[in-house]
């Protein structure tokens, strides 16, 4: 379904932490706060292991719940991959594709992100997709060209309504998991940059209607700042979503800029 309203969205990756119970512990201390944060979309994004119970208990919470990944196909033999469908299954409404460390890690390409955006696009599944440059190619002032590749690569062959059911997410890659962050000034710089992009791609009002996400380092202390540029739109959070505290900090400060200003 088409994002049309740009509300404020703050998801949650919590990456290869929590177990079963510790993942449980974490959200039901979110249910509660989260609710008095409409209209802010919250979506927490667990390891695969915790993800049928975590979506079983925020059934009715309107908390969303992604995958941090997804195989391109729906199925066969690909041992050790998990296909769009199965998240499907597991409750999930999102999932995150692209992200720096699949790139750095697990050698994911452009080419095999947008594989990946097109078969969550066809499982119902929301893609939350992720750009951002290296220090190296910040230094060699090469972000606009890396950034716009990507988003190139991963859009290839979307139709508009298709890219309007995506999520992106600006994370570069020297402020992931590090405690620096961009200034608020930097990552509207380049939030600003990918919504002409999208402009240009599939007209005014889409690019308007579009969720682009920051990611790197976000914390209660910088949220607010961050979301008061035009073309910030939430946070994908890593480090501070694994405590309920400091998560719906997160979500309270972007609805305090939101309300103050857009
Ligand atoms: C992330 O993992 O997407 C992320 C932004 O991590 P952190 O908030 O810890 O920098």
């Amino acid at each position: 379904m088409p994002v049309t309203t740009r509300r404020p969205v703050v998801a949650g990756n919590w990456k290869m932490h929590m177990t079963i119970p510790e993942a449980r512990e974490l959200v039901l201390g979110l249910v509660g706060p989260a609710a008095g944060l409409e209209p802010a979309e919250l979506i927490v994004i667990p390891p695969f292991t915790a993800l049928a119970e975590i979506s079983r208990l925020l059934e009715g919470t309107g908390i969303g719940v992604g995958a941090q990944n997804l195989f391109w196909e729906d199925r066969g033999a690909y041992t050790g991959e998990v296909s769009g469908p199965m998240l499907k299954d597991a409750g999930c409404t999102h999932v995150l594709v692209g992200h720096s460390e699949r790139r750095q890690y697990f050698g994911e390409t452009d080419q095999g992100v947008n594989r990946k955006v097109r078969a969550a696009l066809r499982s119902g599944l929301t893609p939350i997709v992720c750009i951002g440059e290296t220090l190296e190619e910040r230094e060699a002032c090469a972000t606009g060209v890396r950034v716009g590749h990507q988003l190139e690569e991963a859009l290839k062959d979307l139709g508009p309504e298709e890219a309007s059911s995506l999520i992106l997410a600006y994370e570069p890659v020297w402020a992931i998991g590090t405690g620096r962050t961009a200034s608020p000034a930097q990552a509207e710089e380049v939030h600003a940059r990918i919504r002409s992009f999208l402009e240009e791609k599939y007209g005014k009002e889409r690019a308007a209607y579009a969720i682009i996400l920051y990611g790197g380092s976000v914390k209660p202390a910088n949220a607010y700042a961050l979301f008061l540029e035009k073309d910030i739109d939430g946070f994908l959070v890593g480090g501070a979503s694994l405590e309920a505290e400091s998560f719906i900090g997160i979500a309270r400060e972007a609805l305090r800029a939101d309300r103050e200003v857009k």
